[in-house]
């Protein structure tokens, strides 16, 4: 298949807002693809060469792109960095400088699918002295004989920044009406399910696709976790108190809820695989799980789910999530860190036993396995504090047992109900305090994708410091893209009322003003090295805007600060 009818894909997806006339396009072109080229198209359409759970980068940064678009087009790098500066986008600068190069290509090669996905592919395993070298030489190869969209499109997809944005949802449709008919929309739902079904446990639609081509809905239906790869977990919702959540179950399980890390321990004989909630491959990170594995596990072969926490290496005793996500995205000094913050796991289930998943057991059962496969190791390998009661008074004690452990609150689970791979269904839900909300200023913002990129997608939040302002956030949730109340704040309006603001232009990103103070919820507060206040807030969510506050009036660091020192060991919100 030739590249440019991808490009051509891409064009119309850029310019086409209908969900609907997407996904017919996008069909039409998954069922012209042959079996070989369909996992790459799909992977490509999503701006990626990778599976979304690889740990796999291309590693290539703007400097080094615009060396090679410099080299490759025949222009100095300041004429390149010119161009860059003005439209915020490489793609769309060497879209333009390659059409108005007076010299023609003298290659004159046809780009294939499969040549751009190796080559890009190849940029991730290009290692050591020389790789700035091969790196240049792979993305040469292809800018110079391309198109000039094509090489808009091929540097996107190596920069990662994709913005055609073909969601999910949009994907899975696709596949849905690329290889099946359906007689009526019970059967377009039922196949869409079952799709989305095989997409939890196997997350990478390049797969699903072929697996539907190849082998319809009973491929699709056979699908189930391979011990080695990750799939996606079970979600909690929200409970509004502990009360409503015990009401809501016949037979409920309290547990603490651990701030830590999701953990899902693969275990195949001797070989041994830790994925976090996100999917990502955390193995090598964690040589101390490694050990506790090999006693804390009877079974051969499992699938099992804790949280991990980081400890103190004197006391033992927990520390916050911070201290822990250190340790997940350390490259090296592994084994010191590993001494400096050892771990605890907090087991909860078990989703496969040798040769069995166990998505459709009940809970009551799943943890009845569990057990029968831990050696408890105390206080590093163990089974999650647990209380099975409908007694308010019992749960509440348990409530304030969780706090002043220093964990989030609870978790309340409904002991009947099987396992949902990836899905936030009420089978679980969570009871933690609710934070006060502060009122911050915007201070930035970045251009959304997809179907956003006319508006701002995020926005950088800041809360008041001396005389100035200083980050302690990004958000991006809690804004609407259309009005159903008028309460609600749009892109749109936001996005307006910014660009009057704007004092300088980054790339993707814009500074402006502090002029607009909003208010804002979170989960948490947690110190940052990143922003400048110290502080990160954790799933800032917009709640108004507050045209009755200036910018003086907004909260300043040192209620931040307050905030932070007392979410830890409060008192229940009940
Ligand atoms: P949230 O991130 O607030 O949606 O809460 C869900 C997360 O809580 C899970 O993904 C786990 O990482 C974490 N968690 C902590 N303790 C437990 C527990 N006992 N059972 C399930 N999840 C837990």
């Amino acid at each position: 298949m030739k590249y440019s009818e991808l490009v051509g894909l891409y064009e119309y997806l850029e310019q086409t807002p209908s969900r609907l006339s997407k996904i017919e396009k996008i069909a039409a072109f998954f069922r012209e693809a042959d079996a070989k080229t369909l996992d790459k198209v799909v992977l490509l359409m999503q701006g990626k060469v990778f599976p979304p759970y690889s740990e796999k980068e291309m590693g290539v940064a703007d400097k080094l792109m615009i060396k090679v678009i410099a080299s490759s087009a025949g222009f100095s790098q300041s004429e390149v960095e010119n161009e860059f500066r003005k439209t915020g986008d490489l793609g769309l600068a060497v879209e333009k400088m390659l059409s108005v190069k007076k010299q023609k290509n003298l290659v004159n090669r046809e780009l294939d699918v499969t040549k751009v996905f190796e080559n890009l592919q190849k940029l991730a395993s290009v290692e050591g002295k020389g790789s700035q070298d091969s790196k240049i030489s792979l993305i040469k190869e292809l800018i110079s004989s391309a198109q000039p969209k094509e090489a808009k499109y091929i540097v996107r997809t190596v920069l990662e920044q994709m913005r055609v944005g073909v969601a999910e949802g949009v994907l899975r449709d696709s596949i849905a009406s690329a290889f099946f008919e359906f007689k009526d929309q019970e059967e377009k739902k039922k196949t869409i399910s079952a799709i989305e079904w095989a997409w939890f446990l196997r997350p990478d639609y390049a797969e699903i696709a072929k697996i539907a081509k190849e082998h319809g809905l009973r491929g699709l239906e056979k699908v189930t976790v391979e011990v080695g790869k990750p799939y996606q977990v079970l979600l909690a919702e929200k409970a509004q108190d502990l009360k409503e959540a015990l009401n809501t179950f016949e037979r409920p399980i309290l547990e603490f809820k651990y701030d830590g890390a999701r953990v899902c321990i693969h275990k195949k004989g001797g070989k041994l695989w830790f994925y976090t909630r996100r999917l990502e491959d955390v193995t090598k990170q964690f040589p101390d799980l490694v050990k506790l594995v090999a006693s804390g596990i009877k079974a051969h072969e499992c699938i099992i789910e804790g949280e991990m926490l980081g400890t103190d290496a004197k006391s033992g005793s927990p520390l916050p999530f911070q201290q822990l996500s250190q340790r997940i995205k350390r490259k090296y000094d592994i084994e010191q860190m590993a001494r400096t913050i050892p771990i605890q796991v907090n087991l909860f289930d078990i989703v496969y036993l040798d040769g069995r998943d166990l998505f459709s057991e009940t809970l009551e059962k799943r943890k009845k396995l569990l057990e029968s496969v831990i050696n408890v190791i105390p206080g590093k390998f163990q089974l999650a504090e647990k209380l099975v009661t409908k007694n308010i008074k019992e749960a509440e004690k348990f409530y304030e047992r969780a706090l002043k452990a220093r964990q989030e609150g609870v978790m309340v689970k409904n002991l009947d109900a099987s396992y949902q791979p990836g899905r936030r269904v009420g089978y679980w839900l969570k009871v933690k305090p609710i934070m006060e909300t502060l009122d911050l200023v915007i201070t930035g913002a970045e251009w959304g994708t997809g179907k956003r990129t006319s508006w701002f997608g995020t926005f950088i939040l800041s809360c008041r410091r001396d005389e100035g302002f200083a980050e302690c956030g990004m958000m991006g949730t809690g804004i609407k893209e259309k009005k159903s109340v008028d309460e609600d704040v749009t892109f749109d309006e936001l996005t307006e009322q910014l660009k009057l603001y704007i004092i300088s232009k980054k790339g993707n990103e814009v500074k402006v003003k502090p002029k607009i103070v909003v208010e804002i919820a979170y989960e948490e507060i947690q110190k940052s090295p990143t922003y400048s206040s110290g502080f990160a807030l954790r799933f800032p969510r917009l709640l108004r805007v507050r045209t009755d506050k200036s910018p003086e009036e907004a909260d300043d660091v040192g209620r931040i600060e307050r905030l932070y020192s007392q979410q830890r060991g409060r008192k229940s919100a009940f």
